[in-house]
């Protein structure tokens, strides 16, 4: 592979830029990488690692002359960040971001994006539970997608280059608007993620009448929704905060769902049931098919990274 920019500024140093760092590397795709975190102790981690080529201390400084700058920070925190880089970004410079919500985050981004640089959206459908420099890997994000959402006005040629380097780094790329991303992924990754949450949370007041049951015997299913859990509360919190109308409308669906197959439970309608999961199972089946899971039992937890 060959390099698509010169050099990459990182705004953050979580899970989603050390691993696009280790990707980055893997593939030869920067000239340089350099990096910033808001607090010292992960400025500390990423240079004790060597993360990236050079760790700076201020944001300002990270994306001076940079090419590419990426902003790997929560949702709620990039508009602050980009009003800090505005005024000295690079003429001609890509300005992008990871966030998992795109409206929110082209709203308080925009308007910092100084004439002559270019601010091109991505989100990389990909993750783990866990956070910060050391939990990146270098094959986090191959096979899955990075969605590319332009802007009005983004120049072809920018976007163009920002898919590359998303599929240097291992990725399939597709483009979207940023309200359908945005319903999109309350479908697949937001609403999942607070029914999740929600019932770690009902197991855990049963927890306090039947002692440490839950947690003894917890179940593979259980197991997975404290699996998703255990996710970083800030970047969900910012989600949800940043997603609302697409995640509400979703959960008055999933609500609508929940009690058609309580009453089906409750009248002992069999058929219901049966006819739903079969359904349902044809779903997973063909998310295997497109090669975005694995079939292996257990959810593959014995054949994924270990990190
Ligand atoms: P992470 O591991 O928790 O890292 C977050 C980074 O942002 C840290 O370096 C942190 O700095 C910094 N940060 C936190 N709050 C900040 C603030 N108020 N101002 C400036 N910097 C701040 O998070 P991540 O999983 O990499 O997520 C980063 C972004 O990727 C988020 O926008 C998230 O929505 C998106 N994303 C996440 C996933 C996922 O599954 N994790 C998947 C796709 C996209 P300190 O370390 O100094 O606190």
């Amino acid at each position: 592979m060959t390099q698509v920019y010169g050099r990459v500024a990182l705004i953050g140093l979580g899970l989603i830029a050390s691993s696009m760092c280790h990707a980055m590397r893997r593939a030869g795709l920067a000239g340089e990488i350099v990096g910033y975190a808001r607090s010292e102790e992960t400025r500390d981690i990423a240079g004790e690692i060597g993360l990236c080529d050079r760790i700076c201390d201020s944001a300002a400084e990270a994306v001076e002359g940079a090419d590419l700058v990426v902003l790997c920070v929560p949702v709620g925190a990039m508009g602050a960040v980009a009003a800090e880089i505005g005024p000295v970004l690079k003429p001609g410079a890509t300005v992008s971001d990871v966030g998992s919500v795109k409206r929110t985050v082209i709203d308080a981004v925009a308007p910092h994006i100084p004439a002559g640089v270019h601010f091109i959206p991505a989100h990389p459908l990909a993750g783990t539970e866990h956070s910060g420099p050391r939990s990146g890997f270098a094959e986090l994000f191959d096979n899955r997608f990075c969605i590319i959402v332009p802007v009005e006005g983004s120049d072809r040629e920018a976007v163009d280059r920002v898919a590359d380097l998303w599929r240097g780094i291992g990725s399939n790329v597709d483009e979207m608007d940023p309200d359908h991303h945005d319903l999109v992924l309350a479908v697949t990754s937001h609403t999942p993620h607070l029914i999740a949450y929600t019932m770690v949370g009902v197991a855990d007041d049963l927890s306090r009448v039947t002692d440490s049951e839950v947690i003894k015997y917890s179940a593979a299913g259980f197991r997975d929704f404290t699996r998703i859990a255990a996710s970083d509360p800030t970047m969900w919190r910012d989600v949800f905060l940043n997603n609302k109308e697409a995640t509400l409308e979703i959960l008055g669906r999933f609500t609508e769902e929940l009690f058609a197959l309580q009453r089906a439970i409750r009248q002992g309608d069999g058929d219901h049931l049966f006819d739903y999961f079969t359904h349902t199972r044809a779903i997973r089946r063909s998310i295997v098919e497109a090669g975005q899971d694995t079939d292996a039992p257990d959810f593959g937890r014995n054949t994924a990274p270990s990190k």
